[in-house]
C-alpha cells in the first residue's frame, strides 16, 4: 500500500527550518517584543527589496492588505471597483469593506486571470460620468475609480495591458499578489522584468500559512512605491495613529506580530530555492500529463515565471478525477468551486449564471493537483498515473452511454 500523497507538505520545510523559526520565539520572549519593533522593520525591508517595491508595510493578513491598499490608494465608499469573480473571496471582500463595490470582469480562457480585452469591452460600454470623466459600474452607477487584478494559482495578469487600460480610462490599479510572492513578468512595453506587487499603485500579499510564503499564523503585507501610501497604511494598521495616542484617521488594529516578521524572514531567504521548485514540479507534472488525453495543463506565456503556488488542470469529468484522487489518498482541491459573483454572500450584487461564463466553466472543471516545493517526482508519477485511470474510465463510459 501506498502512503498517502498530501495535497500540501507543510510539515517538511518546518522540520528543515525548526532551529531558525526556534531561535525566531526565544529572542521574542527574551526581550518581550511581540508587536512591530525591529523584526517588523527588517522583514519590510527584506520584502520589498524581494519584490522591487521601494516599501512594505506589514500587516496582519492579506485581506487587511488587499483593505488598507485600496484606501490608502485612493478608493473611496461609494466608488466601483473592477476585479474578477475567478479568485478567493477575500479579493471582492476588501473592496466591500473599504465602503466600495466589485464589478467582475471575466478571465481569459487560458490564463484564467483577467481578460484585458473583457476589461477593455467592458469600460467601453459603461455611461461617461461628464463631470469626472470616469465611466460609471454598469451595476452600481457609481465611477469606476479602479481595477483590482489577481495574480491566480502564481501567474502574474497581463500587467502590460491591464495597466495601458488603466491609464486609458483613469484608474487606479492594484495588485492582489496574495498568490504570487516572487512571480514575474517581462514587460514589453518597459523592456524589463517586473515582479508581482511592484507595478500597481499597492500590491497586497498574504503571508496565510499555505501561501508559498507562509507565517504560522496570519499575516500579510502590503508593497508600493509610493511613500504617501507606505506612510498612510502604516496609520491605517495601528488605529489611524502617526503618534502614539494621536488619531489622524479612523483606523484598524491591523498589525503583524515581531514573531510572525521573524519567521518570514527567515523563510524568505528559502523562497527563491522554494518557488524552483516549484517550478521544476510543475514541469514535471506538465510532460507526465501531455499523455494523458483530456487534460488541459497550465498555461504558462514565454517570457512568463510563475510560482505555481497552485498547479491546476482542466479536465471534463472533474468529480469522478477528484474521488479516483480521493480513493487512492491523494489530496486535491478546488480553487474555486463557487465563483464570488454566484455566492449568497454576494447575491444583492443581482449576477445570474451565464454572466461570466469563461469563470464559470472553469469552476466546473478545474481540480488543483498536490504541489509544493519538496513534492517527489515518485509521488508526481502516482497523483498522474490516478488521473490517467480517471479519465480512461471517463472514456468507457462514454463508449458505454
Ligand atoms: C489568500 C488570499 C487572500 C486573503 O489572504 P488572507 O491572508 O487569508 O487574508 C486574498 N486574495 C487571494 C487571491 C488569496 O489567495
Amino acid at each position: 500500500m501506498n502512503a498517502p500523497i498530501p495535497f500540501l507538505d507543510l510539515v517538511t520545510p518546518h522540520v528543515e527550518l525548526e532551529s531558525e523559526l526556534m531561535d525566531v520565539v526565544r529572542t521574542a520572549l527574551h526581550k518581550a517584543a511581540f508587536i512591530g519593533g525591529r523584526s517588523l522593520l527588517d522583514f519590510e525591508e527584506h520584502f520589498a527589496a524581494f519584490t522591487g517595491a521601494a516599501e512594505c508595510a506589514g500587516v496582519a493578513s492579506g485581506t487587511d492588505a488587499l483593505l488598507f491598499a485600496l484606501i490608502a490608494g485612493g478608493v473611496k465608499p461609494g466608488d466601483t471597483v473592477l476585479t474578477v469573480a475567478n479568485t478567493f473571496i477575500a479579493t471582492a471582500e476588501a473592496i466591500t469593506q473599504a465602503g466600495a463595490f466589485p464589478e467582475f470582469i471575466d478571465v481569459d480562457e487560458h490564463t484564467y486571470n483577467m481578460s484585458p480585452g473583457a476589461l477593455r469591452a467592458y469600460l467601453e460600454v459603461c455611461a461617461l460620468d461628464t463631470s469626472t470623466g470616469l465611466r460609471l459600474g454598469r451595476r452600481t452607477g457609481t465611477p469606476i475609480t479602479a481595477v483590482l487584478p489577481v495574480h491566480l494559482f502564481g501567474q502574474m495578469a497581463d500587467l502590460d495591458a491591464i495597466s495601458a487600460i488603466a491609464r486609458e480610462f483613469n484608474l487606479l490599479l492594484f495588485e492582489d499578489a496574495c498568490q504570487a510572492h516572487g512571480a514575474e513578468y517581462f514587460s514589453k512595453s518597459e523592456n524589463r522584468w517586473r515582479k508581482a506587487g511592484s507595478v500597481g499603485v499597492a500590491g497586497a500579499f498574504s503571508f496565510y500559512p499555505g501561501k508559498n510564503l507562509g507565517a504560522c499564523g496570519e499575516a500579510g503585507a502590503v508593497t508600493t512605491s509610493d511613500a504617501a501610501v507606505a506612510r498612510q497604511i502604516r496609520m491605517l494598521r495601528d488605529h489611524g495613529q502617526a503618534s502614539k495616542y494621536y488619531h489622524d484617521v479612523v483606523g484598524y488594529n491591523g498589525r503583524m506580530d515581531s514573531i510572525q516578521a521573524g519567521f518570514l524572514s527567515v523563510k524568505l531567504k528559502h523562497l527563491s530555492r522554494w518557488s524552483e521548485m516549484r517550478r521544476a514540479a510543475a514541469s514535471r507534472y506538465n510532460t507526465l500529463l501531455s499523455s494523458v488525453p483530456g487534460v488541459i495543463t497550465p498555461f504558462e506565456l514565454p517570457y512568463w515565471k510563475p510560482v505555481y503556488h497552485l498547479y491546476v488542470v482542466r479536465v471534463n469529468n472533474r468529480d469522478l478525477v477528484q474521488a479516483q484522487l480521493t480513493k487512492a489518498e491523494i489530496g486535491t482541491g478546488i480553487h474555486y468551486p463557487v465563483p464570488v459573483h454566484l455566492q449568497i454572500a454576494y447575491a444583492d450584487l443581482g449576477y445570474e449564471k451565464g454572466d461570466l461564463p469563461i469563470t464559470e466553466a472553469l469552476a466546473g472543471e478545474i481540480i488543483s493537483l498536490p504541489m509544493f516545493p519538496h513534492i517527489t517526482s515518485e509521488d508526481q508519477q502516482r497523483v498522474v498515473d490516478e488521473v490517467a485511470k480517471a479519465t480512461q474510465q471517463q472514456k468507457q463510459l462514454s463508449i458505454a452511454s
